[in-house]
């Protein structure tokens, strides 16, 4: 089966917001929250990532929306 997914450069200013950006995160703690339903790895959040994020799982296909600091919460909650 192959899906038909026009891919193209991104512009100029695009690429240098990739660039920076992956700058950015490189010396940033990244944490994955998974997918509530099945448990895979759905999304990688970093310590600056705020407030809700919506997520499809790669795996099951649901989305779900995400309260990153809540859940940051939580983590650290059961960890200590
Ligand atoms: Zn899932």
């Amino acid at each position: 089966m192959k899906k038909n997914i026009r891919i193209q450069e991104p512009s100029q200013e695009m690429q240098q917001k990739i660039v920076r950006a992956r700058m950015a995160i490189a010396s940033q703690k990244e944490r994955t929250i998974k997918c509530p339903y099945c448990f895979h790895n759905a999304i990688t959040v970093y310590e600056d990532t705020r407030g809700h994020v919506e997520a499809k799982c790669k795996k099951c296909g649901r989305i779900t929306v995400f309260n990153v600091l809540s859940m940051r919460r939580l983590r650290h909650h059961l960890s200590k």
